[in-house]
């Protein structure tokens, strides 16, 4: 017997994602539930699979599966597929296990013909709904099945509706079909082909046009930017119509069953009367919200409400629903768990958990961590608002607020911002055609659709402020320019916009972050409930710090001394102790540095009162410290007294083939020891200075870059020494620290004699991938993305920690340091903290903690959360 190709809606449930996709498991569960839901049927994603495995030919057995099936669901109607005295029409939609919206189209009113379309108008008496079923599903399968640009269709849909003059339902049957004829034409000049009238014909062909769109170019796109494998497949559901679009009884809507922009738990949603599919979420008309049905049919609007809270209630998760009412009668199409921004996402978890529906740790695991990065993000700067020019209100389609120029054309968008410039896209309305252009922009802003269109839906999954249907807009994109009245934008002019308040105003403005309090502190004080990993901040300066310890870092991971030569004049110092000739003069500078690194190790360890802090000696090569132009040069001479040609000469020699590799890290201090000693006293007349002040301060003390026992232990002797000498002239002893960064295969590989010395270690994850990948960062942009791109590489191994090799470094370390010194601290202070994927890793690493930059704080305490709740391969 055949292999089971195709399944019943009856047959399926929710538990068979991956086979029927997650459109086909939700209409089975709910069939199952007893929710009215069309009758169909799901062809499996195995199929799809299969499908391209034997050369895009359907796979044995699958075609007589799906005529099988398709008598089934004529019984189920009543209704005859092909049959002019009572057609049925079906609905070919994809589904593939992940929502992927509006990546796949869906093909409506399929089955209709010539003598289909006299029928239907004679049963339902209303020939003109007829007709536009009729246009609509030769726009559609014309369109997504035979690939005929989309536009062609729409502009003479526009010149027939005399350019906005008149709504599509404002047409005539006659003109209608008078309409369905010219599409029919535009296929025939374009395809060469005639309609097909034969609907197995056109059902067939439909499928294979699903199965094929899973590797179209935006789906590719789609996955790509989600992290979703490409060997999943689509399912294809075939579902017998029902007909929004029948008149004013008719209607068709989407909604959430609780806010997916604030988490609000009230019904949310939108619908359009006499209308059909796709025209609520392509903004045809500005849709009617929810509540209003309420008003007009109070029945209906009782049905679908208590659907949509037994759906909630039993996905235990927010609703993302697809509806249509025809002649009164109530029909779900869809349910999915809706997707939400953060700051939603955070109320629904927290509401629910408060309504008892869920537990905190299920709360927990359910919001991506990196997706309070929405959260964090800037908000237009209440001052500035005052003087504020407002080019019009829109939707609040996606929160945030961003400002960037203006571009009109998602080719351009990606181009800009290729050349790193700030965009945003300003569209009529968004097609997912557009996508690539959303993904460049810092926010999109659309003239039409509601809250729930592709411009809205996109942004919204993708973090990125959207302000969605600011009618007054008028677009030109012949003009590349944006007016409302007298105001105009044109391209390349600033913008702003304000996705959690609709505002659009002119020119940049400057922006705020966010408070974090209320829902966000209760929840992320959950996380820490469960998580069993230390995270800290990379933090240098004290307003850094003060950030980090308001995001909840419980330590500061790595102190960069380095970055605080930079300021002020102290570089001046900082270079006369590069140039100096001898250890005397060297020593007069250093002199001159001292008591400024004091005085920042004063203000950390103040913001980090009974916390610890982990401070690195000097590491970067000394040419970075130096001018580089012959005018610098010649000021720097001039300001030290020195000759030209001297100051030039000694920056010439300094220069390193290979930095990354040169005269750096501990190296510095060894041959150097009075930099270091310098450091050390500034370190620790630090500590004693605020420990009078009663502040409790822990420093731990941090030599990079080692490869060997032995140069940690000349560094380890000298701060010992210096700590001894502060200690006693001050009359105090303060515990300390002394360790070692691991970011060298040969410290990962000898971490078991190190820990002789090291009392704790700290990965640094961004010069151990060079290291171990022999990639240098600054060198990787010419071939790095085409290697992700080919997927060599899983990810940036820069970005998520390169698992299998540098990883595997990091466990060899750990293991071997604590072979040596059983409770060694171990932590990791790479770009790496604040990654999710790699915080999972460290964590079943057993590190004692992750340190990351101050804004990624709450992304890794979440991250370490879900890591000790096992859930380390999250569903998507
Ligand atoms: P998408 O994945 O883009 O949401 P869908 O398959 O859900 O695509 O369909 C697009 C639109 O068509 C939705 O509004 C959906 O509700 C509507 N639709 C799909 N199938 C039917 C059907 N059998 N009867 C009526 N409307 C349908
Ligand atoms: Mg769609
Ligand atoms: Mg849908």
């Amino acid at each position: 017997m055949a292999k089971k190709w195709v399944y019943l809606f009856r047959e399926g449930d929710a538990s068979m994602r991956d086979l029927l996709g997650g459109k086909g498991a939700g209409v089975a569960e709910m069939t199952r539930t007893g929710v009215p839901v069309p009758p169909g049927f799901t062809i499996t994603t195995e199929a799809c699979n299969a499908y391209y495995e034997s050369d895009k030919q359907f796979p044995e057995g699958m075609w007589d599966q799906v005529l099988v099936a398709l008598k089934e669901v004529e019984k189920q109607t009543g209704k005859n597929f092909g049959d002019p005295s009572n057609p049925l029409l079906v609905s070919v939609r994809s589904g593939a296990k992940f929502s992927m919206p509006g990546m796949m189209d869906t093909v409506l009113n399929l089955g209709l013909n010539q003598s289909t379309r006299e029928g239907l108008a004679k049963l339902t008496d209303n020939p003109r709904f007829a007709a536009d079923a009729y246009r609509r599903f030769i726009q559609l399968f014309g369109k997504i099945v035979l690939g005929v640009e989309g536009d062609r269709f729409e502009h003479l849909m526009e010149v027939a509706k005399g350019h906005g003059e008149r709504l599509d339902t404002d047409l005539s049957a006659e003109e209608l079909l008078a309409i369905a004829e010219q599409f029919k034409q535009v296929i025939k000049d374009d395809v060469g082909i005639e309609f097909p009238e034969e609907p197995l014909d056109q059902l067939r062909a439909a499928i294979g046009a699903v199965f094929s769109s899973w590797n179209g170019r935006r789906a590719i796109d789609y996955r790509r930017i989600n992290k979703i494998a490409d060997n999943l497949g689509t399912a294809v559901n075939v579902q017998s119509m029902v007909f929004g679009n029948m008149g004013d009884d008719s209607a068709t809507g989407v909604a959430f069953t609780r806010s997916p922009s604030t988490g609000e738990a009230e019904i949310f949603g939108e619908y359009l009367v006499n209308a059909q599919g796709e025209d609520v979420v392509a903004g045809v008309r500005t849709p009617q919200p929810i509540s209003k049905l309420k008003d007009t049919m109070p029945e209906v609007y009782e049905q679908f409400h208590t659907i949509a809270k037994q759906l909630e209630a039993h996905y235990k998760d927010v609703q993302d629903v697809e509806f249509t009412i025809e002649r009164g009668k109530l029909w779900m199409l869809q349910t999915r768990n809706g997707k939400r921004t953060a700051a939603s996402a955070l109320k629904i978890a927290v509401d629910l958990v408060r309504e008892g529906v869920i537990d905190k740790a299920t709360a927990v695991q359910r919001i991506e961590p990196h997706t309070l990065d929405q959260l964090l993000h800037p908000m237009i700067d209440p001052a500035a608002r005052v003087t504020a020019t407002v080019l019009t209100t829109g939707l609040p389609a996606s929160p945030g607020a961003a400002s960037g120029t203006a571009v009109f054309d998602p080719d351009e968008a990606e181009h800009m911002a290729a050349e790193g410039h700030k965009v945003i896209l300003i569209r009529v309305e968004t097609a997912p055609e557009d996508f690539h252009g959303m993904v460049a922009a810092q926010a999109i802003l659309t003239a039409r659709g509601g809250m729930t269109s592709h411009a809205a839906v996109v942004a919204r999954g993708m973090g990125k402020p959207c302000v969605a249907g600011a009618g007054d807009l008028r677009v030109s994109y012949a003009d590349q320019s944006v007016s409302v009245g007298e105001q105009k934008i044109a391209k390349g002019d600033w913008v702003t916009l304000d996705g959690s308040t609709g505002e659009v105003f002119v020119g940049k403005m400057p922006t705020v972050e966010p408070e974090l309090s209320g829902d966000f502190a209760e929840f992320i004080a959950w996380a820490d409930e469960f998580r069993t990993l230390g995270v800290r901040a990379n933090a240098d300066i004290p307003r850094d710090a003060k950030v980090a310890r308001a995001f909840g870092a419980e330590g500061i991971g790595l102190c960069r001394t380095e970055h605080m030569f930079f300021e002020g004049d102290r570089i001046d110092a900082v270079r006369e102790m590069i140039l100096a000739d001898t250890l005397e003069d060297r020593r007069a500078a250093l002199a001159k540095i001292e008591p400024l690194q004091q005085g920042d190790f004063e203000g950390l360890f103040r913001e980090m009162a009974g916390l610890p802090v982990t401070i690195r000696t000097l590491d970067p090569p000394l040419h970075e410290f130096l001018p580089h132009e012959d005018h610098e040069i010649e000021a720097l001479a001039a300001k030290l007294g020195v000759e030209f040609a001297k100051v030039k000469s000694r920056v010439e020699n300094l220069r390193e083939a290979n930095p990354m590799l040169g005269f750096r890290g501990c190296r510095l201090g060894i041959i150097y020891p009075e930099i270091t000693e310098m450091q050390a006293n500034a370190i620790f007349k630090a500590a004693v200075a605020v420990k009078a002040e009663g502040v409790d301060v822990h420093p731990e003390v941090m030599i990079p870059l080692v490869s060997n026992i032995t140069e940690l232990k000349i560094q380890e002797e000298l701060v010992r020494k210096v700590a001894a000498e502060v200690f006693a002239a001050a009359g105090v002893e303060i515990p300390y620290l002394v360790g070692t960064m691991i970011e060298l295969p040969r410290a990962a590989l000898t971490a078991d004699e190190i820990a002789q010395t090291a009392e704790f270690f700290s990965f640094g994850t961004n010069d151990l991938t060079q290291t171990t990948l022999g990639l240098s960062r600054d060198d990787a942009g010419r071939f790095l993305p085409a290697y992700v791109e080919k997927k060599l590489m899983p990810d940036d191994p820069f970005q998520s920690i390169d698992q299998r090799g540098v990883g595997q470094l990091v466990q060899i370390g750990t293991e071997r340091g604590r072979s040596t010194r059983p409770n060694l601290k171990v932590g990791i202070c790479g770009e790496h903290g604040g990654d999710p994927a790699s915080v999972e890793f460290f964590h079943r690493a057993g590190l004692s903690y992750v340190s990351c930059s101050p804004y990624r704080v709450p992304i890794a305490r979440l991250a370490a959360a879900q890591a000790a709740l096992g859930d380390g391969k999250r569903d998507k």
